[in-house]
């Protein structure tokens, strides 16, 4: 995960490692080499300069170029910036309803419906939560198949009306039914389309609106970097969703959509999907995030 940010960031910590006597210069070269990493990282070019500005306040609070490990103290500097960055608290999910309702909202390929199975197989066998999965896809009947197998994999029940092309209303009955036959938690997954659209967005923020769910989550592919945060904006100017799903960290993601997203939206990434099996699932901690990325 993220090798080459790690590796640069690496290499721009050793400008600190080697001197007997440390400078103003090889502060500045150090920050130059972070803050080219991160843009190579394809984090945005104003959260990296800010991000490094942050950095050398510190380094000059807490006297670098007289301290016996500048180099150390500079990665721990950008560890805490980087957690800070990334979320500070760690958040979960908020299950406070009956049922708990959860709305997964998301490009389409994102990893919606994945990612739905996971939470779901999450709160079963982690949570002793009875969830039942809603299809609110009435364009891809696809998509319905597909949340079907899932659940069969993981022995959650899906909930779907194939024949409904009224997103509000197969939702809005789902939840009946849930809370007809002791469901606890109800996960809906909702029709994405391959680029922001105002017709997907008016449905989602339909089916928002009409079942008021305690948790919205915005479920983003982490390998399309700054396009991920970018799209998280246009969602959570509609939704004002609670968090942010990150899948495809397994694949060769350069690092930028996890670092930007949180100071981009104001909302914290609260789960990672690592894979296409249904436990492959971690909550997201911001702290052991910034550990991986410092290698
Ligand atoms: P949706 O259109 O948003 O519902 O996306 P899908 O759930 O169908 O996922 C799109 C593709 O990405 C599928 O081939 C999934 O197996 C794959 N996928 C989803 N999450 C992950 C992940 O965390 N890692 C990897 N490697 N693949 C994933």
């Amino acid at each position: 995960m993220f090798d080459n940010l790690t590796d640069k960031l690496d290499k721009a910590f050793h400008i600190l490692k080697g001197h007997g006597k440390i400078t103003d210069v090889n502060v500045a070269d150090t920050l130059k080499e972070v803050r080219r990493a991160l843009l190579d990282a394809d984090v945005n070019f104003k959260i990296a300069k800010d991000f490094t500005t942050r950095v050398k306040e510190k380094a000059i609070g807490e006297n670098v170029l007289t301290t016996l490990q500048p180099g150390q103290l500079m990665v721990k500097i950008v560890k805490d910036e980087l957690t800070e960055l990334m979320g500070g608290e760690v958040s979960g999910v908020n299950l406070s309803g009956n049922p708990s309702i959860i709305l997964m909202s998301g490009l389409q390929g994102s990893g919606k419906t994945t990612f739905s199975g996971k939470l779901a197989n999450f709160l079963k066998t982690k949570k002793s939560k009875k969830p039942l999965l809603v299809a609110c896809d009435i364009y891809r009947p696809a998509a319905i198949n597909q949340l079907h197998v899932v659940g069969e994999q993981i022995g959650v029940e899906v909930y779907s009306e194939p024949e409904n092309k009224n997103a509000v209303e197969i939702a809005q009955n789902a939840i009946k039914h849930a809370k007809a036959n002791g469901f606890n938690v109800v996960i809906v997954d909702t029709a994405g389309r391959l680029a922001v659209d105002e017709e997907m967005m008016n449905e989602i923020a339909n089916v928002h609106a009409a079942i008021q769910p305690q948790e919205t989550l915005f479920v983003v592919d982490s390998m399309t970097g700054q396009d991920a945060v970018n799209t998280a904006k246009a969602f959570n100017d509609r939704l004002n969703f609670d968090g942010v799903v990150l899948t495809k960290l397994d694949g060769d993601t350069r690092g930028g959509a996890a670092i930007s997203i949180k100071s981009v939206v104001n909302k914290p990434i609260k789960f990672i999907g690592t894979g296409e099996k249904m436990d492959a699932i971690d909550v997201f901690y911001p702290d052991r995030m910034a550990d991986r990325i410092l290698g």
